[in-house]
């Protein structure tokens, strides 16, 4: 019975942090230019001024120059088109994040469609999600880069191996299974109409759950040794947070798996930091 390696993403998002010092430091250097994140909130959604103020946290220590610009909930689609129009303009600004959701006064696509695509560090935006399509990505949107940054950081090597990708958001999934796929696995995307889960997540090498649904994934739905990587964020009743991996049961099964909280979840910021200072780095390689 296989006891499972953790794939510790605070770990590993620490030691990218520091890289990331270096670079910044180069760019600095070389270039008199500092990578610059602008971070646009509207309204007050609870979670979204936490995940913001987390993002804003997350530049500056790394020094990473931030701007969080804060419109009301009843804002016009213009006024927030303008501000778009203004960040792409902007020398200072290489990386543009909406927070979603949005007000529904607010058209989304609208609003992900006006960011420049050499700034969209969500990766976000349709022409984005088409070249990671076409396996030539320019922006990888944040928590599927930051899963194959933890494959990668365990030598795992995805290619000839089966991963099953459970969910198929636009943030999450579909991203995620193009990028298992560019790396040469042989993908299997699984979602709430499909039928007989099990037989899918029982026969992959690599299971990537992403649904949202606390405990979801039970050990009798993995295989031996299987990796299994836990993308879904719950608050249980007695506030404590968890995956969508039943990390108690399935942890004695794989052979590495990923903790919630402490997994991917750390992997995700960082990872807009690395877009961000990919975008400050393509400014001047252009
Ligand atoms: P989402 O948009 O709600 O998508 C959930 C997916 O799960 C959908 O594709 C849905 O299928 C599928 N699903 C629901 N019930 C299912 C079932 N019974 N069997 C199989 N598939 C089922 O969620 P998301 O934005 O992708 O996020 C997923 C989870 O990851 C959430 O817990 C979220 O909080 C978390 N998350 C974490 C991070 C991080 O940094 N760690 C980042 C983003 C999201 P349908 O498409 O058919 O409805």
């Amino acid at each position: 019975m296989a006891t499972a390696k953790i794939m510790d993403g605070k770990k590993l998002a620490a030691q990218l942090r520091e890289n990331f010092k270096q670079r910044i430091a180069n760019l600095q250097q070389n270039q008199g230019l500092i990578p610059g994140l602008a971070v646009i909130l509207v309204g007050e959604n609870p979670a979204s001024q936490v995940y913001v103020k987390n993002k804003v946290l997350a530049c500056e220590s790394v020094g990473i120059h931030s701007e969080k610009i804060t419109f009301d909930a009843n804002i016009s689609e213009e006024v927030l088109l303008n501000k778009i129009k203004e960040l792409n303009a902007d020398p200072k600004i290489h990386g543009i994040l909406v927070q979603l959701p949005l007000p529904p006064q607010i058209n989304e696509n609208k609003i992900l469609a006006a960011i420049s695509i050499n700034k969209d560090v969500d990766g976000f935006h349709a022409e984005n999600v088409g070249l990671l399509a076409q396996g030539k990505p320019q922006f990888i949107s944040c928590t599927p880069f930051g899963v194959m940054k933890m494959l990668a950081a365990e030598n795992i090597n995805v290619q000839g191996l089966h991963a099953v990708v459970v969910g198929r958001s636009n943030i999450v999934g579909k991203p995620m299974a193009m990028l298992l796929l560019n790396a040469g696995a042989t993908v299997t995307v699984c979602h709430s109409k499909t039928q007989n889960l099990h037989f899918y997540t029982q026969h992959a090498d690599i299971v990537i759950a992403a649904v949202g649904k606390a405990n979801f994934i039970t050990a009798d739905m993995i295989k031996e040794n299987a990796v299994v990587v836990d993308v879904g964020i719950n608050r249980l009743e007695n506030g404590k947070l968890c995956g969508d991996v039943d990390f108690a049961e399935c942890s004695k099964k794989a052979a590495y798996i990923s903790p919630v909280p402490g997994g991917v979840g750390p992997m995700t910021i960082t990872m807009l930091l690395e877009n961000t200072i990919i975008s400050a780095e393509n400014s001047v390689s252009k």
